[in-house]
């Protein structure tokens, strides 16, 4: 059963015989033929984009074998298991190999029979791999997260800038580089150190429409985290926390809550942590509870939601954290708790960082500013994102603000007496006793400083304590109160404050409330209906089986989404089936008639006396 593509197969045939796809989305189909036609290219696509189809195709469609070079040597065999539920002759060299092994695979190579070899780049770098290159055929060379050639960048990796050498020793194979690192310097940065100056740049829209963003008022952190959990019962996602600590101590917590959580930082011990990756990217409806160690070259499809218990660094990092869900194109939360607590730490960690340079600092908090302001909006997140990074858009109808849009009030009165309030106590107290002093409380430590007497004592009952709470986190994030960190986090006035404190600024806020993000009802993808809910679980329960049964991650075996699909259509035939997306002709071949079984005997179908 032979199902490589014969020679001469066009693209669009391979697309839907291979991959089991109808059509190809987005730039995909320029991208593949430029480089079918051997021309170079910078491809510049967000993550869960198809960026894997760009150069796979074409390396199947070309004489040879694809070389891959990829920095993350513990998802080589993921990929390379995919393939081979494909029916494409795929494999790996890398350090985990041993010596027998590599050698197997280079006669492979020179006999021709491997379509795409992923390499990691410093085994690609050794004499001996670049002299069994030159004596084998070679469709392509792809070079995948090609950011990690940039210094500045949070990946650098030293041998990505000996990459060049492939140019210089392998002139006419064409050659691909792929990021979802969006920003203009790194791009620079690419094509100067690669020395790609002659390819063809495609960049894409950096929307992730199936991403449902949300940001809410940090409250109850755990509380609010277990509800958005439990709406979620059987997912697979990513809980991002600031500490070490926290990252432990959060997911022992929710094991004790019955959930199936793991950690994973770099304090952990590498083979703890290498085990806990494994389980997550192998099983199913896995939390990870993490730091942002657990990171790049997640590419798990069916990562349910991200979820952030702090705020990060810039509005890139959130958005590269956020990416990691829903690659697979289905539904997907990304959903974020935030409260004064973390501007006051994100700031003070930029005033702290030593041996930073002053433009370093003013960067970094012109950077969280401007998260600060997304996180502040009552506009629509995604236009605001997307602006960022350059792009425009209009209201998306798929975030919190969309859904549901926030009431905005006049808050300039509340923001005067908060800031008169700071002033009349000398600059020398946290939001907590401010607070009292406004709504008139009786507290030791109010008597111990005398502030019943204050003018201000008692001026803001009015309003509640959470009210309060996002009147003063909105004035941090606006900068018209600081943190002095020398004083336990004391809130000071800034130049930004005084006018309005002179009632010259006037000041509208959103306002909070509680646990106000819309609950997204998708236990499964949101093409199945209730009706074919049932069977979507039992094709699923079947996935799994197969999954465990030859040892591959289930979302290798088919997506939800192609089982989602299986389920709303319910194809009677081997050539219904063949239509759904997803289904290629070997997995055609190879689940088609267990499939076809499993939906016969559905009690669903009609023939069931009910
Ligand atoms: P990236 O590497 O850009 O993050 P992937 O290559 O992993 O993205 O692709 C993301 C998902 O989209 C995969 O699940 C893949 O099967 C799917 N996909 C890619 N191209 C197509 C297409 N033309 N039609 C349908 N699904 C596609
Ligand atoms: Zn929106």
């Amino acid at each position: 059963m032979n199902t490589q593509p014969t020679a001469g197969a066009t693209a669009a045939q391979v697309l839907h015989q291979v991959f089991g796809h109808a059509r190809f989305r987005g730039a995909q189909a320029d991208i593949v033929a430029h480089v079918v036609d051997g021309g170079d290219a910078l491809v510049l696509m967000p993550t869960g984009g198809g960026k894997s189809l760009c150069y796979q195709l074409p390396a199947l469609v070309r004489d040879g074998a694809g070389i891959v070079v990829s920095p993350l040597i513990a998802l080589m065999q993921n990929q390379v298991d995919a393939l081979g539920q494909l029916g494409v002759r795929a494999a790996c060299i890398n350090s985990t190999l041993d010596a027998e092994q590599v050698r197997s695979v280079e006669q492979a190579l020179l006999a021709g029979d491997i379509d795409l070899l992923y390499v990691a780049p410093e085994r690609l770098l050794m004499p001996r791999m670049l002299a069994t290159l030159e004596r084998s055929r070679i469709a392509l060379f792809a070079i995948d997260e090609a950011h990690c050639v940039s210094q500045w960048g949070h990946d650098f990796r030293p041998e990505y800038m000996q990459l060049s050498i492939l140019h210089e020793r392998f002139p006419t194979v064409p050659r691909i580089a792929l990021t979802a690192t969006a920003d203009p310097q790194t791009r620079g940065e690419i094509v100067r150190q690669l020395a790609l100056d002659g390819a063809r740049v495609f960049v894409s829209s950096f929307d992730r429409p199936n991403i449902r963003y949300a940001i809410e008022d940090k409250r109850e952190p755990r509380r609010q985290l277990l509800r958005f959990l439990r709406e979620r019962p059987g997912d697979a996602g990513i809980v991002y926390c600031m500490s070490r600590r926290k990252v432990d101590e959060t997911a022992a917590w929710l094991n004790e809550q019955g959930l199936c959580a793991l950690p994973y930082h770099a304090g952990m011990n590498a083979e703890k942590r290498t085990a806990n990756q494994a389980r997550f990217l192998r099983e199913e409806g896995i939390i990870m509870v993490a730091t942002i160690a657990f990171g790049m070259g997640i590419d798990k499809p069916d990562v349910r939601f991200v979820a952030h218990l702090d705020l990060p660094k810039s509005i890139e990092s959130y958005y590269q954290e956020t990416g990691r869900a829903g690659r697979d194109g289905a539904p997907a939360d990304a959903w974020m708790l935030y409260g004064l607590g973390d501007v006051v730490q994100q700031r003070r960690m930029i005033e702290m960082s030593e041996g930073s340079s002053e433009t370093y600092r003013r960067v970094s908090m012109n950077k969280l500013d401007a998260l600060l302001g997304l996180c502040e909006t009552a506009g629509c997140r995604r236009v605001l994102l997307l602006d960022y990074f350059g792009e425009g858009g209009v209201p998306c109808g798929n975030c919190d603000n969309c859904l549901a849009p926030p009431e905005t009030w006049d808050a300039s009165e509340a923001a005067r007496k908060a800031l008169s309030c700071i002033w009349r106590t000398g600059q020398r107290f946290g939001a907590m006793h401010l607070i009292d002093v406004l709504r008139g409380k009786d507290t030791e430590r109010v008597r111990q400083w005398g502030h019943e007497r204050l003018t201000v004592f008692g001026l803001g009952a009015d309003l509640d304590e959470h009210t309060w709470r996002g009147v003063f986190r909105q004035l941090a994030a606006l900068g018209c109160i600081r943190t002095d960190h020398e004083a336990w986090g004391a809130l000071q006035l800034t130049e930004t404050s005084r006018p309005i404190l002179k009632g010259e600024r006037s000041l509208h806020l959103r306002r909070n409330r509680p646990g106000a993000t819309p609950a997204v009802s998708r236990r499964a993808p949101a093409e199945v209906s209730v009706a074919d809910q049932a069977l979507f679980e039992r094709l699923k329960a079947w996935r799994s089986e197969q999954a465990r049964q030859q040892g591959v991650p289930a979302y290798v075996i088919f997506h939800d989404r192609t089982l989602a699909a299986i389920a709303a259509r319910r194809p009677e035939s081997l050539d219904e089936l063949a239509d759904v997306d997803g289904v290629g002709v070997r997995k055609l071949e190879r689940y088609g008639p267990a499939l076809l079984d499993l939906l016969g005997s559905d009690p669903n179908m009609g023939s069931d006396p009910s």
